[in-house]
């Protein structure tokens, strides 16, 4: 994380700009208690978005369902999804987190009813579950923008796969049907959520050997890590993006994350070590 307020934000995708890198804002929670509560996050992303908007950036921002009241009222959470789409200028994507795997269902319907209205929602995904190859295939005729990631949450087995060579191997599946859909005009976004080298450099020689504009290729990693691939991949064509998350609650974040995956801790210390 750059810091914990916005300002902090803003001036690390005003830095992250001038190397060519773009930025995505989150604001870190989950699960609200209340409607007041999911009402203040919808209040902080207009007010996010108006800041993009007044200092230029080409910022755009990715909320999680949960924090907008999903457990209290899908259609409360729609309403206030809608909000923050329709406050944005319509040439940026609003992109919607996945959470654990007892919320896909409900975050694919709301999901669906922003895509069936507005087109420039996008959807992140993941690939350690068994179920994202149909869910992938179901939304390709609504014309989606995806982000694909592994995934974060410890899911049992009957949903995920227990391997990680599955998890990467179903990746590269996955990413290939985006980007042919991308082709076919089906796909507006496709994005890659990964800090995996291999798979990037993968990815970015399946897109040159289609014949695809690098630029189609679009790689977005978390704030600090892989920095010199992340200027790498500007550099080199492809479109390179960082998640800049903010707000006071990183610590509770961090800990669930540790406890849903000890190897989370594991991944950091190297990146801040080789950073
Ligand atoms: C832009 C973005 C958005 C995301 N959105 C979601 C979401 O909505 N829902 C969801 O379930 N998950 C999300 N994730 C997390 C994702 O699911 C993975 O848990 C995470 O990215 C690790 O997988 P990896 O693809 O980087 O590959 P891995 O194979 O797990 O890691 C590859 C290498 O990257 C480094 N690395 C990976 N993650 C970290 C880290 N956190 N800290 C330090 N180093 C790291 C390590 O060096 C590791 O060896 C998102 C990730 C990114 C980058």
């Amino acid at each position: 994380m750059p810091g914990e307020t916005l300002d902090a934000a803003v001036v690390a995708a005003q830095n992250l700009a001038q190397k060519n890198i773009g930025s995505v804002f989150t604001h870190l929670g989950e699960n609200v208690a209340d409607r007041s509560e999911a009402r203040q996050v919808t209040d902080h992303y207009l007010q996010v978005l108006g800041r993009i908007h007044q200092t230029n950036l080409s910022t755009e921002v990715s909320v999680k369902l949960s924090q907008l009241g999903l457990d209290l009222s899908p259609d409360f959470c729609f309403a206030n999804l809608e909000e923050i789409i329709r406050h944005e200028n319509g040439k940026s994507i609003v992109w919607v987190d996945i959470e654990a795997s007892h919320y896909v269902d409900a975050t694919l319907d709301v999901y669906r009813r922003a895509l069936a209205k507005y087109p420039n929602v996008g959807l992140c995904l993941q690939s350690y579950l068994y179920r994202t190859k149909k869910d992938l295939a179901d939304l390709f005729p609504m014309k989606p923008s995806i982000r694909l990631v592994k995934g974060a949450y410890k899911e049992p087995p009957d949903v995920a796969f227990p391997k990680k060579a599955d998890v990467d191997a179903n990746y590269f599946a996955l990413a290939q049907d985006m980007l042919k859909a991308k082709r076919e005009g089906n796909c507006v976004r496709a994005v890659f959520g990964t800090h995996d080298v291999p798979l990037i450099r993968r990815l970015g020689e399946y897109v040159v050997q289609q014949g695809m504009p690098k630029i189609d290729c679009e790689i977005h990693m978390l704030f600090g890590i892989q920095r010199a691939e992340q200027e790498r991949l500007a550099r080199d064509g492809f479109r390179s993006v960082v998640l800049v998350a903010y707000g006071t609650y990183w610590y509770p974040w961090f800990v669930r994350r540790l406890a849903e995956r000890p190897a989370n801790l594991w991944f950091l210390l190297r990146n801040v070590f080789a950073s």
